[in-house]
């Protein structure tokens, strides 16, 4: 995957890149954390993950996202995580309950169970997560580093 695809994630400036954020994540952002979006001084844009030093291409300032005060990347990290673990979660659920139909010889639940799931969370469930998810990231911070 090139830098350059990278850099939607912690930009998000239309509501479209946000949702799509969801589905196509760098590698690494749920464990470690959403990258860093900066914007260098003379408008050159670009994601780095935490603790990275980035170099302009443009103008070879140089900013250090371990400038970012650790606690505040901690609660953004956070949030990520959160939303993810919510649908694996209910995976997960499911999929025990399934499990427990199987083994007790009630398959048939299975056939009802697992439609059933799939249905209330399209319908219900993953658009007010999405908008939950949204919600929180849109108080993410933002943080004047200086250039070294
Ligand atoms: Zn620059």
């Amino acid at each position: 995957m090139g830098r350059a695809q990278r850099s939607r994630a912690a930009e998000g400036d239309t509501t479209k890149r946000r949702r799509e954020k969801i589905g196509h994540e760098a590698p690494g952002t749920v464990l470690r954390g959403p990258p860093i979006a900066i914007t260098c001084a003379c408008g050159q844009r670009h994601s780095v993950p935490y603790g990275t030093v980035w170099t302009c291409p443009d103008c070879a300032r140089v900013w250090d996202t371990s400038d970012v005060p650790r606690e505040d990347y901690e609660a953004i990290r956070r949030i990520t995580l959160r939303f993810r673990a919510l649908p694996v979660a209910l995976g997960l659920l499911v999929a025990t309950i399934a499990l427990f139909f199987i083994l007790t010889g009630n398959t048939t639940a299975v056939f009802v169970l697992l439609p059933l799931t799939l249905m209330v969370w399209f319908t219900y469930l993953r658009d007010a997560h999405r908008r939950r998810y949204r919600a929180a990231l849109a108080e993410r911070q933002r943080w004047t580093l200086d250039s070294r």
